[in-house]
């Protein structure tokens, strides 16, 4: 595997960047790397997976504190792979960290774990971002066995407690030294930190207490999420064990790009054609909107490259009922092709123009 990059360095910011820098470069690159606007879709999705990553992490503050301190060694796992692997790591170095950040977890091997979290990724529409939708998705996740209710003992027996450390999963020893006594605690040799023994292993799981299954889950999205968002489902990730309480799952969303509208934020842009006579004489324009058609009046000697504003036209603010504008700008179609009769048209129309000659025609000295 490639030496991972520095999340700070992957994001482009400083190491004291503040939150809304570090979202801001994220939506930069979540838009530069979306895999429909680059040729190369693999390449793209992989720094598009590597920002949203290192986002996760440093948009998070409590994750951010240990990522400063550790690195990535914060969350990496020797087993397993993916995301989740912080958990495990916790259970190790459980003790390190509340002594840095004075959590009040008690990581005993044998004491509960919380589950990993799940990633996924979700395709959806323009329309079903600025709309909101519900989307099954499948995805295989880890579940406590139902057989023999996560204990990882066959049905009808149970685990059996460790006799040496009575099931507490940690021996120990006390060290008389010229300094004093001393007491050293650590895993117990014969259950390795587990506390109990499984005779008979659960035919269903293997002992792990833990089956892994192919699951559908609804997923509500907001009106108003974006390219490079992370919606996070409480709870919807992998069972904890022994009783720990389940992940969380994330789904980190890429939309579509639309064939007409142009989004920034909860604003829409669309560019149209419009004829040099309506532009002149002015005219009421027909506009596609997302839902439906909205009218535009169009002034006498609108000028190309003219932007009109249609408010409440935009999509939904997240989470609100606000919503941002569509923009509309005026692309004036000069026409190619003339029949003689609309040319003859024209040259009478500039006969009559001669009369009241322009700044760059008197600057000409036409
Ligand atoms: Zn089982
Ligand atoms: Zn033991």
């Amino acid at each position: 595997m490639a030496e991972k990059r520095d999340y700070y360095e992957v994001l482009g910011v400083d190491r004291n960047a503040s939150g809304d820098e570090i979202k801001r470069a994220y939506r930069k690159l979540a838009k530069q790397y979306h895999p429909d606007v680059n040729e190369d879709k693999d390449a793209a999705a992989e720094k598009f997976k590597e920002a949203s990553e290192a986002y996760s992490v440093l948009s998070d503050e409590q994750k951010r504190r240990k990522y400063d301190a550790f690195g990535h060694a914060a969350f990496d796992q020797t087993a397993g792979g993916g995301f989740g692997g912080f958990e495990d790591f916790m259970g190790g170095f459980g003790d390190i960290f509340e002594s840095f950040f004075g959590g009040g977890r008690t990581a005993r091997r044998n004491g509960p774990v919380r589950g990993a979290d799940l990633r996924m990724e979700l395709r959806i529409t323009f329309e079903e971002a600025a709309f909101g939708a519900r989307k099954d998705v499948r995805l295989n996740k880890d579940e406590t066995c139902a057989e023999c209710s996560g204990t990882g003992a066959k049905k009808g027996t149970s685990p059996q407690t460790c006799q040496t450390c009575g099931g507490t999963g940690q021996v120990r020893q006390q060290r008389n030294t010229a300094f004093g006594s001393f007491v050293n605690v650590t895993d117990c040799p014969d259950c390795g930190g587990r506390g109990s023994f499984i005779k008979e292993p659960c035919g269903e799981c293997g002992g792990r207490g833990i089956v892994t299954k192919q699951k559908t889950i609804s997923v509500d999205i907001p009106a108003g999420i974006d390219n490079g968002q992370i919606l996070t489902m409480r709870g919807a990730g992998a069972a904890g064990q022994r009783g720990g309480p389940p992940g969380d799952l994330q789904i980190y969303i890429y939309v579509q790009p639309h064939e007409i509208f142009k989004r920034e934020g909860y604003d829409l842009y669309l560019d149209i054609p419009v004829s040099f006579v309506d532009a002149a004489l002015g005219a009421e324009l027909s506009i596609p909107t997302l839902d439906g058609k909205a009218k535009l009046k169009m002034g006498e000697g609108t000028q190309t490259g003219t932007i009109f504003r249609l408010k409440d036209k935009g999509i939904t603010h997240l989470h609100s009922s606000k919503k941002g504008s569509l923009y509309v700008k005026v692309n004036v179609d000069v026409p190619k092709k003339l029949s003689d009769k609309q040319k003859a048209l024209l040259r009478e129309f500039d006969k009559l123009s001669a009369a009241k000659k322009s700044f760059f025609e008197r600057v000409r000295g036409e």
